[in-house]
């Protein structure tokens, strides 16, 4: 099969060999595990346990929230110290519900329920499964395994794709667990086909720097149906987006998921997870994580349990503390930095950076934009980073969404390719912050005026009951008056005319407002997915309550069902209504200039994918000294007016000029192996 390629891209040093000189190992287990009720994206799990409980190793000790929210399970054996906010990985440095637990040393299992052949079971029954086994995706966004198995709205599946690809620097989490268990990553490939009911293609995408996994792979797919894709490596080919467009050349739309145009996504540690959750029931709580950078004396991969502290795991690794300059979650494109290494390791927990200073220099103060366009060359997702820069910066939000911030896979490429060192990518997961705040506080605005309507309803009704007895007095009134105006040219007559239709704008104008059928489509939406949600948390609390609760929570889960069907109507109703009034296409202006200017680059882009190689080499090779050219006039310009941003004009230039040579050494080797 050949793979495709996507636009944009980087090639930054790989630095994988660091970690994988030796199998991956463990250390001993922590004293104390801190379980994060929030590893997952969704809502935070509900505790089952409380202070003083002892827990066995892989017992259920939080259950999800809801249908996006995922179980959490005991790592180890041992008592409930704490359930308590706690330090976690994250960028913000926030911090979350946690269970910690005092490790007894044993790790004692609980009971668990293997499946030797998982043919015995449905597709819902081993989906239930993989949902009770807490199980989140691996690679990065901990989206819940089972809901991203049991796509809603019916959609048809044609392809899985198993991404194999790791292509972020230092990290090798992924490579070593295809090396080294791929038979287990094979056996869980086969149960997601089988859930997904055997779709057309299974293809398993693997960039080819990894020529061990990839032998490894083969070796373990022999007699299944399984194709392994091995592609040329670039940053950021395992993006969900970017390597379905390598290996399918399918795009998914803006704001779109993958199941929209057929395709499942898994990584490969969520498919061996997948394996051992039905095969031997063991739940999500161990993850192989990379521990590496030059501030370690040792550098490799670990088994290590969900919770283990970042400090346990660097001591055990001989940390040089005089030497280190930062503790980074994640690679050094799209990891964070975190101050406080009592955080532990969750379920995505793919990476702990430790570089030197040397190794890692501290980005130099950026510099302005010199409108070089490179960050627009480099990235993955077709955007323009630089407008998106400037609109981050203005907090324009309008302009934000129209030029498809949202598609920002946060990768970093722009920031890496750019002269003047700015670090667009911390501008736009900033904003992409301040947005989604904006629309929480928004929606609960929206909730509150949907009690407050409900309550005015009740109001109005007591406030008719009151009305029909004075309809009485008012009809005689009103007859007195119509007496008084029989001649309509008088002045009482005019003025009455003009109040009322005033009073008949300004109602008219009320109406359209709450009358608009989107509007109403949205709040229904909200009402009901609200209201959902009110009825499964309910379900159980009432599932584990004692006797003592069984009836008032009843009575309040009776309540909200009825809750819940009223919401359901209501949305059948506004649905009808929104299709026979579909919302109008924006006219705004900065709207349409955007979806041109996106709409070019990607039409630039197919043109350039129809190409032959030979004729793709000579358009760079054209284009590059164009633009050399350009730069060599702008930087002399600079000088002349003694420009601040002498220095990444310079940079520009001597990139470009880089790249120009790069190019033109290329296109001889090309023409030197056809002649
Ligand atoms: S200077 Fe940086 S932000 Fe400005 S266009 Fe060049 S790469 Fe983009
Ligand atoms: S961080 Fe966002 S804008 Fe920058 S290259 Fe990646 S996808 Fe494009």
């Amino acid at each position: 099969m050949r793979p495709n390629d996507f636009h944009g891209g980087v090639h930054p040093p790989e630095n994988k060999q660091q970690s994988t000189g030796e199998p991956i190992g463990s250390i001993p287990l922590a004293e104390d595990l801190i379980v994060s009720l929030l590893q997952h994206t969704g809502a935070t799990a509900l505790p089952l346990v409380k202070l003083g409980d002892d827990v066995l190793k892989g017992q259920k000790i939080a259950e999800a929230d809801g249908l996006i929210s995922c179980p959490i399970h005991a790592p180890s054996s041992g008592k409930v110290v704490a359930i308590e906010p706690c330090a976690v990985p994250h960028p913000s440095g926030l911090v979350e519900d946690c269970i910690v637990i005092r490790t007894d040393g044993k790790a004692q299992w609980c009971e668990l329920e293997p499946c030797d052949d998982y043919t015995q079971l449905n597709r819902v029954e081993l989906l239930e499964k993989i949902r009770d086994s807490g199980i989140a995706g691996m690679g990065g966004a901990g989206f819940p395994t089972a809901v991203k198995l049991d796509p809603h709205g019916g959609a048809e599946i044609d392809t899985l794709i198993i991404n194999g690809t790791e292509c972020e620097p230092y990290i090798t989490a992924d490579d070593m667990l295809m090396r080294e268990r791929a038979e287990e990553i094979i056996a869980g490939v086969s149960i997601l086909s089988y859930i997904l009911d055997e779709p057309e293609r299974v293809l398993i995408g693997i960039e080819d720097n990894k020529p061990q996994a990839i032998a490894a792979m083969r070796e373990a797919a022999k007699g299944t149906h399984f194709n392994i894709v091995v592609f040329p490596t670039k940053y950021p080919s395992g993006g969900e987006k970017q390597l379905i467009q390598i290996l399918t050349g399918r795009e998914v739309p803006n704001q779109g998921l993958p199941a929209n145009i057929g395709i499942v996504c898994q990584n490969v540690g969520t498919a061996r997870a997948v394996y051992r959750a039905i095969h031997y029931g063991e739940p999500l709580i161990s993850r192989v994580t990379t521990v590496v950078g030059q501030a370690l004396e040792r550098q490799r991969n670990i088994e290590v349990p969900i919770g283990t502290p970042i400090h346990h795991i660097l001591k055990h690794h001989g940390i040089h503390r005089g030497l280190m300059q930062k503790v980074i979650i994640g690679g050094p494109m799209m990891g964070y930095t975190i101050d406080d290494e009592s955080a532990p390791v969750v379920k995505t927990t793919n990476c702990l950076l430790v570089p030197t200073k040397k190794e890692l220099p501290p980005a130099p103060v950026a510099k302005a934009c010199i409108r070089c366009g490179y960050c627009a060359e480099a990235c993955p997702a077709s955007l323009l980073p630089q407008q998106l820069y400037w609109y981050a910066r203005a907090d324009e939000r309008e302009k934000l969404q129209a030029y498809n911030l949202f598609d920002c896979i946060e990768c970093g490429a722009c920031s890496y390719v750019c002269p003047s060192t700015i670090p667009l990518v911390q501008y736009y997961r900033a904003a992409k912050g301040t947005i989604r705040q904006a629309e929480a506080e928004k929606e609960k605005s929206d909730r509150a005026r949907d009690r407050f309507e409900f309550r005015k309803l009740r109001l109005e009704k007591a406030e008719k009951e009151k009305e029909a007895k004075r309809e009485a007095r008012r009809k005689a009134a009103e007859l007195a008056r119509q007496q008084r105006e029989q001649n309509p040219d008088s002045e009482e007559a005019k003025t009455g005319k003009q109040e009322a239709d005033v009073v008949a704008a300004a109602l008219a104008r009320v109406k359209s407002r709450q009358e608009d059928p989107q509007q109403l489509l949205a709040r229904a939406q909200r009402t009901l997915s609200s209201a959902e949600s009110r009825v499964e948390r309910l379900r159980s609390k009432l599932d584990a309550a004692d006797n003592s609760l069984r009836d008032q929570l009843a009575a309040q889960l009776k309540a909200a069902e009825l809750k819940l069907q009223e919401a359901e109507h209501k949305l059948t109703l506004a649905k009808r209504r929104a299709d026979r009034d579909p919302v109008r296409e924006p006219s705004n202006e900065e709207a349409s200039a955007a979806v041109r200017a996106i709409s070019k680059a990607r039409a630039a882009a197919e043109a350039r994918a129809q190409m032959s190689g030979a004729d793709k080499l000579a358009a760079d090779v054209e284009a590059l000294r164009k633009r050399v050219s350009k730069a060599e006039v702008r930087l002399l310009k600079a000088r002349d007016e003694n420009d601040a941003n002498l220095e990444a004009f310079e940079t520009a230039l001597e990139k470009l000029q880089k790249k120009l040579e790069d190019k033109m050494r290329e296109q001889q080797s090309a023409q030197g192996g056809e002649q």
